[in-house]
């Protein structure tokens, strides 16, 4: 029996509290202290999303709360600028092009941010367009886009902005009201700390007006019921109450260290991990990377699929490896939620040792002396 660890954006590792939670005798959802619990995770949710509106809880992975932003504010027929650029905002454009949303895509290429003039631009052709969609972090690539430019910019029109932050949240800065966000979307299995199985949407003013006139086809995923049942702390079906339970631990040691403390944790983890990857002679993939995820070049030779196997059986430790068209030419490694320095020193140490293996030229031990120059007290 091997220890194993898990660093790979989503799932990500619970902390023992959750772990605790989990194991709970289940309560019944329609009781008092239920409500009392459900209400506190409300007010928790909406510190985490920095929002006064509500955040909405779905029984489903992230991609319900996708495709429920779909549905509520959009109609058929109406259309949509996309944000491309990875393999998480493509589902954007199959999910629009599932309830006849015509989409208007800007590409991007991976590893590249977009950049927010091209959406200023496409709004002006489109004036017509209801929505933007994108990714605060396309998990794929790595790649943090700039939310609060792009917000400032949509908040001018009539469109809504989208924007998946399944993987951002809690890693990388996300000041969703005030940066104009109109629909947050989040998940449970990443830097909440969670196992998968919870979906979050948290609407603006401008989005619930939308949200009330959509006509697009929905039932378990319409907000308006969320919206009436949570004004008494309720869910309009059988509540996750387990892995609600489990939310409510989470976001109380989240709270206790502070949002501002949990991104500045992030930042710097994510900077040690840039910085070890880089002295050991790699290269990062993308060109605005992300605080919960660094995506890394193969080097000259190697294959990442065979790297992150070797990774896996030899050393116990996982990696991501690359999706899609990035297969084979990237590997990802996570540093968000309850993965700590010590977490990252194993996996920098497993990805020095394998890849000698595999044959290519690396030195043991610089990539672990970068990450300890930035992460060691000083
Ligand atoms: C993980 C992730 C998703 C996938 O969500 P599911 O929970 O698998 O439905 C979507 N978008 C981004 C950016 C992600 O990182």
């Amino acid at each position: 029996m091997h220890k194993q660890y898990l660093l790979t954006p989503g799932p990500t590792p619970l902390p023992p509290q959750v772990q605790e939670a989990l194991g709970r005798p289940i309560i019944h959802h329609r009781t008092a202290e239920y409500r009392a619990l459900f209400k506190r995770v409300q007010q928790g949710l909406q510190t985490v999303v920095q929002t006064t509106q509500p955040v909405v809880v779905f029984t489903s992975s992230g991609t319900g709360a996708m495709e429920a932003s779909v549905c509520n504010l959009l109609s058929p027929g109406e259309t949509a600028v996309v944000i491309l650029g990875g393999k998480f905002a493509e589902r954007w454009k199959d999910l629009c092009a599932a309830y006849e949303v015509k989409v208007i895509p800007i590409s991007v290429s991976y590893g590249e941010a977009v950049d927010p003039q091209q959406v200023r631009e496409a709004l002006k052709a489109h004036p017509e367009a209801s929505a933007v969609f994108s990714t605060l972090c396309e998990t794929s690539t790595g790649v943090v886009h700039d939310m609060q430019t792009i917000g400032s910019i949509v908040r001018e029109t009539n469109a809504v902005l989208v924007v998946d932050a399944i993987s951002g949240l809690l890693a990388d800065e996300c000041r969703t009201e005030a940066w104009g966000i109109d629909a947050l979307v989040s998940g449970s299995q990443k830097g909440l700390m969670l196992p998968p199985g919870l979906a979050f949407l948290s609407l603006s003013p401008k989005a619930w007006k939308r949200a009330e006139a959509a006509k697009s086809p929905r039932y378990y995923f319409d907000m308006r019921a969320y919206k009436k049942a949570l004004v008494d702390d309720d869910t309009p079906y059988t509540s996750s109450v387990s892995l609600v339970v489990a939310l409510d631990a989470a976001l109380q040691a989240i709270l206790a260290e502070g949002v501002e403390a949990f991104l500045k944790r992030s930042a710097l983890l994510a900077n040690a991990t840039r910085a070890g990857i880089q002295a050991m002679g790699l290269k990062l993939f993308a060109k605005r990377p992300s605080n919960g995820v660094t995506a890394v070049r193969a080097p000259e030779g190697v294959d990442t699929k065979k790297l992150v196997k070797q990774i896996q059986d030899r050393y116990q430790v996982t990696l991501a490896g690359g999706q899609g068209e990035m297969a084979g030419k990237v590997f990802r490694i996570a540093h968000m939620g309850y993965i700590g320095a010590f977490d990252l020193l194993v996996a920098l140490a497993s990805v020095e040792l394998s890849l000698i293996e595999l044959g290519a030229s690396v030195t043991p031990g610089q990539g672990l002396k970068a990450f300890q120059g930035l992460i060691g007290a000083r």
